[in-house]
């Protein structure tokens, strides 16, 4: 079938439909309604971005450029070893390497810069902005993203912690009951107990200043024991995060696979762009994912996405929403009236 605007915008209208049939809006009715009412200044963030949130608003009220204030902001994410998503202390591949991926994106000159499986660097966010600011390149991978990142000045770092080491050999040694790894409960010795937490964790954050100019930013480890090599949608332009001046910004933590299949944040800027607030096109974006999903292992018992995704939306005017899959989702959002955590609109 051939897609034409005017079918995609029917689409869109219909997503509409049913995920406000489906959404919980007894629990997320107020907050909605706050951040569609909001106009002027304001940074949104993931769950775990508060501190984010309100550097990056701070610094961005206070004439700093949008994206230089929010790259600030998740630098404070990147740098805590205790959030096992993102930066130092960032939970390893399955061959026990931390490879970063990140994406930023500045308003008023419409342009990016990204890296992915960055390893040995702490903070992938600020190499992505050089790669914008220094480079004719959009994206930088690898050996070459890291030589890049020293040039630059960063310093290599072991981004591996204690905590996130011990939960990789933890892991590892489930895998197989068969193999050579005695796992937690097989050991005759243990050093307690171990968890082996399923990292599904990314910081976003996107700001807009008085002038009504944008920055956007997205950072990750991505996927905990991913193959090594993997990139998620944090680091692409247009899935992790994406922004139009003339429009809005936005950004997905979650399953990456599934927000690159639906080019996610471009699709939640522009249906922005056609009219719908800032929740409502998130919500419209994961309806077209809970409707493309057809993979039996990512589906419940009820056929139902059995992944977490969770969009942030901030459009140029001040207007700002949040909605995930399922619930669980959060959001963080500094303006003048109000720096708090709260609850994302769910899907199902
Ligand atoms: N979106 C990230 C990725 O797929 C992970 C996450 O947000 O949990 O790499």
């Amino acid at each position: 079938m051939k897609t034409t605007r005017r079918s995609l915008l029917a689409l869109s209208a219909a997503a509409l439909t049913v995920a406000r049939a489906h959404a919980r809006w007894p629990d997320a009715q107020d907050s909605r309604d706050a951040g569609a009412a909001h106009r002027g200044p304001a940074a949104i963030a993931s769950g775990n971005g508060l501190a984010a949130a309100k550097l990056a608003f701070a610094r961005a009220s206070g004439g700093t450029d949008p994206l230089d204030a929010v790259v600030a902001g998740v630098t404070l994410v990147e740098d805590d070893p205790k959030d096992t998503s993102v930066g130092l202390g960032g939970l390893p591949n399955e061959a026990g390497v931390v490879q970063l991926d990140a994406s930023v994106m500045h308003g008023p000159t419409h342009r990016a810069g990204a890296v992915a499986a960055l390893e040995g660097i702490q903070n992938p966010a600020q190499v992505a902005l050089l790669v914008l600011k220094r480079t004719r390149h959009v994206m930088l991978v690898g050996d070459g993203a890291k030589r890049f990142a020293l040039a630059q000045g960063f310093r290599e770092v072991n981004l591996l912690t204690d905590e996130s080491r011990r939960a990789w050999m933890a892991w590892k040694a489930k895998q197989n009951p068969l193999d050579n790894w005695l796992d937690p409960e097989q050991q005759l010795e243990t050093q307690g107990a171990i968890e082996v937490p399923y990292s599904t964790g990314t910081v976003h954050c996107s700001a807009v200043d008085t002038k009504g100019d944008l920055g956007a930013v997205t950072s990750t480890s991505g996927l905990s024991w991913k193959i090594p090599g993997r990139v998620g949608d944090s680091p692409i332009v247009g899935a992790g995060m994406y922004l139009d001046n003339a429009v809005g910004s936005a950004g997905a933590t979650g399953l990456g696979e599934a927000v690159i299949q639906v080019c996610g944040s471009f699709s939640v800027v522009r249906a922005m762009e056609d009219g719908m607030e800032p929740t409502e096109a998130c919500l419209a974006v994961l309806k077209r994912i809970a409707e493309r999903t057809r993979r039996p292992y990512l589906l419940d018992a009820s056929g139902k996405p059995n992944f977490q995704v969770v969009f942030y939306a901030l459009r140029k005017d001040g207007a700002y929403g949040s909605a995930s899959l399922l619930p669980g989702g959060t959001y963080a959002v500094h303006t003048a009236a109000a720096s708090e955590v709260r609850a994302s609109v769910s899907l199902f």
